[in-house]
C-alpha cells in the first residue's frame, strides 16, 4: 500500500522521526517478508482468465493467517476514502494503479495485475507487490510490466549509504521516460519498521520541488520502494469506491514493490523470498 504524496506520516515532519533498525529487527522483517513473498508467489498460480478477486484475496488471508501473521492493509483508514480498507490485497486492473478492492471482478485473457500484500509477524512488517499478466498480453503491455520492474531493480542497485535519496529517484524517473512511460507522483514509497508507514516518503520520481523532503540513504534505514508506472500520462484519478487510483486517462499502470535495507555497502532485499 502506497503513501498519498500530500499525506503526512504518524503526523510528523518527513525525516523527523526515521528510525533506524538494528540487524536483529531487520531479521525479524526479512520474516515478515518471507510471508508476503509467500502471498504473491501463491498469485502468479492464481492470476488466470477467470479467476475472481475476492478468491485471491480468501487464499491471501488463508496463507497469511497460517503463517500467523496480520494483514495490515485491511482496516487502514485514509482521509480520501468513506470506509476502512476492507481486504488483505490491494487489487489493481489495468488502468487501476492502486488501493483496488477485491471483489466479484473475474480476470480476463490481456490483462494486467498489480496485487499488493503487507502482513505484521511478531511486531515487524513487510510490504511487496507484483504486476502479473493474465495470460497472453499485449507488446505495450508487456513493456510496461517489464520496465516497471526494472526500474526497481535499478534503485535497489544504486542504494548505499550516503547517497542522496533524490539521486536515485532521478534516475528512476529518467529511465522511465527514455522508455517513453511516466512516473505517476501522487503516490510514493515509505519508510517501514513496526508500522507500515514510517518516515520517510519515498518518491520514484525527482522534480526538485521537494528539496526539504531530500534525505541520505544511512544503514539500518529499512524502505518500501514502490514505482507505479503508467503507460501513458501519470496522472491519476479517484473513483466512486473512495479507495481504488486510476489512470485519468484510462491507459493501464504497472506496480512492483520490496521492502529493502539499506546495509553498509548496498541494499538487502527483504520480500524476494531468502528466509
Ligand atoms: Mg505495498
Ligand atoms: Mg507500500
Amino acid at each position: 500500500m502506497s503513501k498519498h504524496r500530500s499525506d503526512t506520516i504518524g503526523g510528523r515532519q518527513p525525516c523527523g522521526g526515521l528510525v533506524l533498525k538494528s540487524a536483529r529487527e531487520i531479521a525479524l522483517m526479512r520474516k515478515a517478508g518471507a510471508v508476503v513473498y509467500r502471498v504473491l508467489d501463491h498469485m502468479k498460480e492464481m492470476a488466470k482468465p477467470g479467476a475472481v478477486t475476492r478468491d485471491l484475496n480468501r487464499r491471501a488471508e488463508e496463507i497469511i493467517a497460517q503463517a500467523g501473521a496480520t494483514a495490515l492493509f485491511k482496516g487502514v483508514v485514509n482521509p480520501q476514502a468513506r470506509y476502512p480498507f476492507p481486504a488483505a490485497l490491494c487489487i489493481s486492473v489495468n488502468e487501476e494503479i492502486v488501493h483496488g478492492i477485491p471483489g466479484d471482478r473475474a480476470l480476463c485473457e490481456g490483462d494486467i495485475v498489480s496485487i499488493d500484500c503487507g502482513v505484521r509477524l511478531n511486531g515487524y512488517c513487510g510490504d511487496a507487490a507484483v504486476t502479473l499478466a493474465v495470460g497472453a498480453v499485449s507488446a505495450a503491455a508487456r513493456h510496461l510490466m517489464d520496465v516497471t520492474r526494472q526500474v526497481l531493480e535499478l534503485a535497489i542497485r544504486e542504494i548505499a549509504p550516503g547517497t542522496s535519496w533524490s539521486e536515485i529517484a532521478g534516475k528512476m524517473q529518467r529511465f522511465v521516460e527514455e522508455n517513453n512511460l511516466s512516473v505517476v507522483r501522487d503516490f510514493v514509497g515509505h519508510g517501514i519498521g513496526r508500522k507500515m508507514h514510517e518516515d520517510p516518503k519515498i518518491p520514484n520520481f525527482w522534480d526538485g520541488r521537494g528539496r526539504n523532503e531530500d534525505f541520505r540513504l544511512q544503514e539500518g534505514m529499512v524502505l518500501a520502494i514502490e514505482p507505479m508506472v503508467n503507460l501513458g500520462s501519470h496522472l491519476t484519478r479517484g473513483t466512486a469506491d473512495s479507495w481504488t487510483v486510476t489512470t485519468r486517462d484510462g491507459e493501464p499502470s504497472a506496480h512492483f514493490e520490496h521492502t529493502v535495507a539499506v546495509t553498509r555497502d548496498g541494499a538487502d532485499v527483504l520480500t524476494d523470498g531468502r528466509s
